[in-house]
């Protein structure tokens, strides 16, 4: 398997203070990969460096080139708190936007584009609103059309902030069934993630993280109450899927 994601020693300092530490791990190619950590973690940093969005120290290579080099094959769908929804856009154009990369600056969306982003519309279930405001959607509603917006712009890696949060069952139901048919189509998906119940249903490798790496690799290796309990302290209770209690800590 081709690795997509290679670390090594990443720090983070926000106004010498340390937001992550001597970071490394490599991930594989076409996985769904999550990112677990308890608040404060570093979890949204490690992101936004994979990204190039903050300054960091170490080196991060995907698909073995710098992330300015291939902008446009990763497609990020922030966290939805981050995103201010009453910007006036219709919700067709929201997801136009993800073309909008693939655009040279004078020419105008083509028909192709459309086509992209209303087929992407259609794979969220979200092609009758499109001539809504986005601000008039439910949480559910929004995080899919910024789902569909990532597939719109027909990417090979997705980093997704916390995409389950304040969304309905229907809408996290959608997008998890997008998500497992993209990483059958061999895409890369990385998920930052806080509930834990989820964990060994949702992804294939885990990065747990409390401002060093606490652990890389398969959910099965990873996922266990003593890595659990180096992450989170005390603070952590899980029901593992065959519904063994695991509690950690106090
Ligand atoms: P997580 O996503 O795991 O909750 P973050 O990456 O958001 O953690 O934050 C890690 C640490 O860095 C926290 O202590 C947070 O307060 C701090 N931090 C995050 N963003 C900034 C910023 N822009 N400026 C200063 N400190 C920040």
């Amino acid at each position: 398997m081709k690795k997509t994601i290679e670390v090594k020693n990443l720090s983070v300092h926000y106004y010498g203070d340390i937001a992550l530490e001597n970071v490394s791990f490599s991930m594989n190619e076409g996985n769904i990969i999550g990112v677990v950590g308890p608040n404060g973690a570093g979890k949204s940093t490690l992101m936004k460096a994979l990204l190039g969005l903050v300054k960091f120290d170490g080196e991060v290579s995907i698909f073995g080139q710098r992330v300015n080099e291939l902008r446009k094959n990763i497609a990020y769908v922030p966290q939805r708190s981050t995103i201010d929804w009453d910007f006036p856009i219709l919700v067709e154009d929201a997801v136009l936007m993800g073309r909008y990369m693939h655009i040279p600056w004078y020419k105008k969306t083509a028909k192709k584009d459309r086509e992209k982003a209303e087929k992407a519309l259609e794979q969220v279930g979200m092609e009758s609103f499109r001539k809504k405001q986005i601000g008039e959607l439910s949480g559910g509603q929004q995080q899919r059309v910024f789902i569909a917006r990532a597939l719109a712009q027909d990417a090979d890696l997705f980093f997704l902030d916390e995409p389950f949060v304040g969304i309905d069952v229907n809408s996290e139901e959608i997008i998890v069934n997008l998500l497992k048919q993209l990483r059958e189509q061999g895409k890369t998906i990385f998920v930052i993630h806080h509930d834990l119940s989820k964990v060994e249903t949702y992804f294939d490798e885990l990065l747990m993280l409390n401002q060093r790496l606490i652990g890389a690799g398969p959910v099965k290796e990873i996922f266990n109450p003593q890595i659990l309990k180096q992450a989170y302290g005390g603070n952590a209770a899980v029901i593992s899927s065959d519904k063994e209690m695991v509690v950690v800590g106090p």
